[in-house]
């Protein structure tokens, strides 16, 4: 285990204990505001669960021909679908079509969307089959975590970083790392779950984000704080997602046999209304997600 004595982001040693889950303490610093685990497994235990795990979640049912076939298949991938081609979007704002990184870029869904639209996609991934599973359909994707990487100076135009800044021991490291890798004037694009968001709030320490697996918890304004220190200045900040199947899911969490059902349903309405609610939620920081996108100041 590595103890994080003190703040990963302003270095203060005044942490709070917001409460305890999993045997994990979830502190938040009293300067900066940044929320973390302060007891983290080492890196190479953390590399060894990733690279072996076998989440139902990312991979089931990968016998589909293509990608695309597989995200047309269920609620939860046709959502997945759908968010990834807005990002794309907004990315295609920022800079003109070129090589773009996914790290932590699980069976390569973003990148097949990406390489579609005429980028040259590079992809890392510590899990085995996931990766593997990319490959299988021509993507350039290393079984690696970012630690491992050796990644060249200067060479992408994008680095996108999709749900993984909460797993990293050391996000300062992750992100100067990333900044070397990225040419003058390149692309950051970065989600994590938000802490200020409604149903996360509402949830408290119920909330699915408060996971093994994550050890950083964001905010709108430490996330922002995270790219001023490693040198990236934001051009856009938004949240998206109001997670409501989440929520629903949690309420009905001591009836097993009702469990799946609602929470299908709702990712159903969620799926549905997101189409009305999502330019809303966009507008406010009560999404429970931030999407953000910086770029290499001085660029
Ligand atoms: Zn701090």
């Amino acid at each position: 285990m590595i103890k994080r004595k003190c703040c990963g982001l302003c270095g203060s040693h005044i942490l709070r204990t917001l409460f305890l889950k999993n045997g994990a303490r979830v502190v938040r610093c009293e300067k900066c505001g940044f929320i973390f685990v302060n007891s983290v497994l080492n890196e190479s235990t953390m590399a060894t669960m990733y690279s072996q795990s076998d989440r139902a979640d990312d991979l089931v049912d990968l016998n589909f021909e293509s990608h695309r076939a597989w995200h047309q298949k269920r609620v939860k991938q046709r959502m997945a679908f759908i968010h990834f081609r807005k990002r794309a979007e907004e990315i295609e704002k920022l800079m003109r079509v070129g090589r773009i990184l996914d790290v932590g870029c699980s069976t390569g869904l973003f990148l097949d969307i990406m390489k579609a639209r005429g980028w040259c996609p590079y992809g890392l991934e510590p899990n085995q089959k996931a990766s593997k599973y990319a490959r299988e359909f021509g993507l350039n994707v290393s079984t690696q975590t970012l630690k491992e990487a050796n990644l060249p100076s200067a060479f992408f135009d994008v680095i996108t970083l999709w749900e993984v800044i909460e797993h990293f021991v050391s996000p300062i490291s992750a992100l100067l790392k990333i900044k070397h890798a990225l040419r003058e004037g390149g692309i950051v694009g970065i989600s994590t779950p938000n802490m200020n968001g409604l149903v996360n709030k509402a949830l408290k320490e119920h909330s699915r984000h408060f996971d093994v697996q994550h050890v950083n918890y964001f905010t709108p304004k430490t996330l922002g704080k995270l790219m001023n220190k490693t040198g990236f200045e934001v051009v856009k900040m938004r949240t998206e997602k109001l997670d409501f199947a989440t929520c629903i899911s949690h309420i009905s969490g001591k009836q097993q046999r009702y469990k799946k059902l609602f929470y299908n349903l709702a990712r159903s309405l969620e799926l549905m209304a997101s189409i009305f609610l999502d330019p809303l939620i966009a507008r406010t920081s009560l999404g429970n997600y931030i999407v953000l996108y910086g770029i290499v100041k001085g660029g």
